[in-house]
């Protein structure tokens, strides 16, 4: 209620109450956008709401648990870099957060399917998921939650990529890489650490191009949207080469002219030159319909037909459908895109244990609470650079993003799963966003014997070092305990945000007061940890 005996322009002057609690919550470290669900106990039968943390995905968690996802991505690059003993594989049982993961995400799906007939905009459901589907990969489980039956296309032996001409080592069964040793005895076990980054498309400064009128867009654009796929080679080509299944955390970063580039850690050494010999050797084909011929455009567009799909307005010709465009592409045909890397690139010798190996992990993980089109923000008011971003926006807007990109229509062919509704120049794929500036892939890139441990395995590790710390026993989970559903939106038994986040900071005073009393009581030569 508002206190009138207070003059308005004090009132005025006064911080929300709101905004207030959050800055709070933010310097405790508590999420200030918890996702509440209700959570049924199986053992004592009582439902209760419970504050889940949104730090889902890294692009959309909220300032605290961006910063709590940085430290576990620094924990697990850490692990991994210079193991010296083979990771165990071995597939866990589903554990609670990754059941009610799944539960979250099938129900997401049918709320989808509901939007979707009743006519309405799934563009938020459709997020949900897919950072859902994220979550669901980092948590452990492979594969994807509604079963990958979409009957994928084996093309003929004939378009397939090509293996580019690299020496290639007999593949030994681990994942180590070679150590070295010192005449005093003293064992080494480098590993590297390499940026890569993609071609020039034109002269830039300060990540502005010197002439926008003959920057490469088109290309730069198609890069960007292809450039996991070129991560993916570099990947193949380089355990090829190196003999072992090598290991590596990587993560993709804007360069300051917006183009998507890899910082990787990789477990393990190869000579420099046979590195660069790789590098330059690395390419993808995008072996996608050619989008030369420019057929609808502007109020020209193809129209939909139930049980048919799309056609001509004009002459009623039924339009190629994505399997029928791809069988039309003849001996003849050429990629209608290659990918390589540039000519810039960084590579650097790693010691375990070492300040530089300490350097290099904080830049891997530098930027992993930024989103790509971040180094805009750093910028703002410098009209060239907000200019050079339209154009790249403008650029990705006609360009296919993905075989079911609406964009197809515009040369005349039916994506892939074409349905009603779609609209040219519309798509709502990630990669056209003008945050995401073509790169629509995950930032962080894990191989699966990193540090043989899962995200949610690493936040589990800290439970346990907390809890040993308090000198409490962390009792195994039962992973079938509880069941996970979530609240409907205006849920009445929901209170007020600021009351759900106060009660999270004084939760957190409360763990730091009992944390502090036991650092005090520790006796006086603590051990290292
Ligand atoms: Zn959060
Ligand atoms: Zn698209």
């Amino acid at each position: 209620m508002t206190d009138r005996s207070v003059p308005r322009a004090v009132r005025l002057s006064r911080p929300m109450a709101r905004e207030v609690v959050k800055e709070v919550a933010k310097r405790y470290g508590v999420c200030i956008r918890p996702v509440a669900l209700q959570r049924l106990d199986t053992h004592t039968g009582r439902t209760e709401i419970v504050d889940v943390p949104c730090g889902a995905t890294l692009e959309s968690a909220c300032p605290p648990c961006a910063k709590r996802n940085r430290q576990l991505r620094m924990a697990q690059c850490r692990e991994g870099w210079h193991l010296d003993h083979e990771p165990a594989i071995t597939p866990n049982e589903p554990d609670e957060e990754q059941r009610w993961l799944v539960e979250f995400r099938a129900d997401v799906h049918a709320q989808q399917e509901a939007a979707e007939r009743a006519g309405q905009d799934t563009t938020d459901l459709d997020a949900l998921a897919e950072g859902l589907d994220e979550e669901i990969t980092e948590a452990g489980m492979r594969g994807h939650v509604l079963g990958g039956a979409t009957g994928r296309r084996v093309r003929s032996t004939r378009r397939r990529q090509d293996a580019p001409d690299l020496p290639r080592r007999k593949m030994t069964a681990t994942t180590l890489g070679r150590t070295f040793a010192s005449p005093d005895g003293r064992v080494y076990r480098p590993s590297l650490f390499v940026t890569l980054t993609l071609p020039s498309y034109g002269k830039v400064r300060d990540g502005v191009p010197l002439d926008p009128d003959t920057y490469d867009y088109r290309r730069a654009a198609r890069d960007a949207l292809h450039f996991s796929r070129l991560v993916d080679r570099f990947v193949q080509n380089l355990r090829r080469v190196a003999g072992y299944d090598v290991q590596y955390f990587a993560t993709v970063e804007p360069q300051q002219r917006l183009a998507p580039h890899l910082h990787m850690a990789i477990r393990g050494t190869l000579p420099r030159a046979e590195l660069k010999q790789i590098i330059a050797a690395t390419y993808h084909q995008v072996w996608w319909p050619p989008t030369d011929t420019v057929r609808f455009e502007g109020e020209h567009l193809p129209l939909w037909q139930d049980g048919t799909g799309y056609l001509d307005p004009d002459t009623g010709e039924v339009l190629p459908t994505w399997d029928q465009a791809l069988d039309e592409l003849d001996d003849d045909a050429q990629p209608l895109h290659v990918v390589n890397f540039g000519e810039q690139h960084n590579i650097q010798s790693v010691l375990a244990g070492t300040r530089a190996a300490g350097k290099w992990l904080g830049y891997l993980t530098k930027y992993l609470t930024k989103s790509l089109a971040d180094p805009l923000d750093a910028a703002t008011g410098h009209q060239a650079r907000r200019e050079h971003a339209a154009r790249l926006v403008e650029a990705l807007r006609f360009e296919p993003c993905s075989p079911t990109c609406a964009n197809w229509l515009r040369y005349g062919i039916q994506p892939k799963g074409a349905k009603p509704g779609m609209q040219l120049g519309r798509c709502r794929g990630k990669a056209h966003k003008p945050e995401h500036l073509g790169y629509a892939g995950r930032r962080v890139l894990v191989s699966r014997k990193w540090s043989n441990k899962t995200l949610a395995e690493h936040k589990q590790d800290r439970r346990t070092w907390v809890l040993e710390a308090l000198g409490q026993p962390d009792e195994p989970i039962d992973p079938h305990r509880y069941v996970w559903k979530p609240v409907p939106a205006g849920d009445a038994n929901v209170p007020p945000l600021a009351v759900r986040l106060l009660r999270s900071v004084a939760e957190r005073q409360r763990w730091r007061a009992h944390m502090n009393r036991l650092i005090q009581n520790l006796p006086a030569t603590p051990q290292a940890a």
